[in-house]
């Protein structure tokens, strides 16, 4: 039979072309400018042909005129947002799911249902939490914050009378309690879960954003408590055990957005800032970030699972299921077996390969500061994890522009940013591939950008 004539050979022909391609890719990663190039969009903005083109053809075309247009963010000069890398294995692992294009579905795909489930429950006591806990993987954390808020929402109402299927319009009101510094993707959440953003009750954080667990409001059972594992800007954790105590003895649900800082407590020296972090009743966390599992990948983790069952099951949802799915825990029915990333990155890792990662993040975040200060730059806060927050104290605003200069020079990327108050800029380390070199020339871009910033003020 010839290529021509047999469709899957014509299938694996351009899946070894792709992954040619993507092996390129990844070798020319290390030394290229890290912000995209952007000159070859039009070539990919065409009128969609009236005949097709060849397989190889199409993806010569997005090589060539879309690889130039991808940021870095697979190497390790890249610092913005909390973004990670993917570990070989789960890059791999992502490769060979795409040939086997499986949806998550005990019925179509066993196998990668048991690697989703063995991968729930390796985090599940790589976290320490409960044993009654259950999960799901989501398309990243505002997906599985949303399935955890609804499954809170559902549960507090029926505890106060107002049974799931009866709607929103005749319930009883509901209390959002959250931290100052809640990240803004929680605000999307509940809206789209109908509890409104504007209403939230903010409580107070202290000098290193973590929510001040003595100022919370009087707390009762129609209230949702929203702790944060992790501050996008600092790292730092909210009390969750003290918070946890608080919702405990009033009733109130505790649900923690974990998405890049809950894996800390699978990490014994960064564990404690996470103690009783197991009393709350439901977690977020990405395995696209700090784990650096490819894109898209959250976890909506549940100590009641039959509650969240009973908000995202679509059948009969006061069953126990016969074939456990994820479709019965979360918003999504046909997804992607992507699981098996996350499964295929801790297996490669190991407990030790996953704690010296995450160590790695730390030591580095923490070399990243201590260098930023010897520059004369502020770093306000402690290193509790991988985020660092800079600022200058006396020309906070020029921080935009050594952002902007040191973008445009391809050397390293992040982003400006601003926190309590005060303009600078952030820097993440989370992806696994970051040596302490690119922290090196990362710290050197910066007083470079900084030099070149006030030589052109001078001038001007
Ligand atoms: C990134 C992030 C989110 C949103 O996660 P996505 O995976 O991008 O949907 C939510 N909360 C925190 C604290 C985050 O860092």
């Amino acid at each position: 039979m010839t290529i021509a004539s047999d469709p899957l050979a014509r299938q694996a022909q351009a899946f070894a072309q792709g992954a040619k391609l993507g092996e390129a890719y990844l070798q020319s990663l290390s030394e290229r400018a890290v912000n995209a190039d952007t000159a070859q969009l039009p070539a990919l903005d065409i009128p969609l042909p009236q005949h097709g083109q060849r397989a190889n053809d199409v993806l010569s075309l997005m090589q060539d005129a879309g690889g130039p247009g991808t940021g870095a963010t697979a190497a390790g000069r890249y610092f913005g947002y909390v973004i990670g890398g993917a570990l070989p294995a789960a890059s791999g692992a992502r490769a060979l799911l795409s040939a086997w294009d499986q949806c998550a579905n005990a019925d179509t795909g066993p196998s990668v249902m048991q690697m989703e489930q063995t991968a729930v429950r390796w985090i599940i006591d790589l976290l320490n939490l409960p044993a009654e806990t259950e999960g799901a993987f989501t398309t990243g954390a505002t997906m599985a914050n949303m399935t955890l808020l609804a499954t809170a929402r559902d549960t507090l109402l029926a505890r106060l009378g107002h049974p799931r299927g009866k709607g929103l319009l005749s319930a009883p009101a509901l209390r959002v309690i959250a931290s100052a510094e809640i990240h803004a993707t929680v605000l999307k959440s509940l809206r789209l879960i109908g509890l409104g953003s504007d209403d939230i009750e903010r409580v107070p954080t202290d000098d290193q954003g973590r929510m001040c667990a003595d100022k919370l409001p009087k707390l009762d059972a129609s209230c949702i408590v929203l702790a944060q594992a992790g501050n996008v800007c600092t790292g730092a954790f909210d009390p969750i055990g003290e918070i946890a105590e608080a919702c405990q003895a009033a009733g109130a649900w505790l649900h923690v957005d974990g998405a890049f800082g809950l894996w800390a407590r699978a990490v014994p020296e960064l564990s404690d800032a996470l103690t009783g972090l197991e009393k709350a009743d439901s977690w977020v966390v990405d395995a696209h970030k700090t784990l650096n599992a490819p894109y898209d990948s959250g976890l909506a983790l549940c100590r009641h699972p039959e509650e969240m069952r009973a908000s995202m099951a679509i059948g009969a949802a006061y069953l126990p299921p016969t074939d456990p799915s994820p479709a019965d825990l979360t918003p999504e029915f046909s997804r992607a077996a992507r699981g098996a990333e996350t499964y295929a990155a801790l297996l490669s890792l190991g407990r030790d390969g996953l704690n010296d990662m995450i160590m790695g993040f730390h030591s580095k975040a923490t070399r990243l500061a201590a260098a930023l200060r010897n520059e004369g730059f502020s770093v306000p806060h402690q290193v509790h994890f991988n985020q660092v927050f800079v600022t200058l104290p006396d020309t906070p605003d020029l921080c935009a522009t050594i952002t902007a200069e040191v973008q445009a020079s391809g050397e390293a990327w992040f982003g400006a940013a601003a926190w309590q108050s005060q303009n600078g800029f952030r820097l993440s380390v989370s992806n696994w591939a970051t040596t302490e070199m690119d922290i090196d020339r990362l710290v050197a871009a910066i007083a470079k950008a900084r030099e070149a910033v006030l030589t052109s003020k001078a001038v001007a």
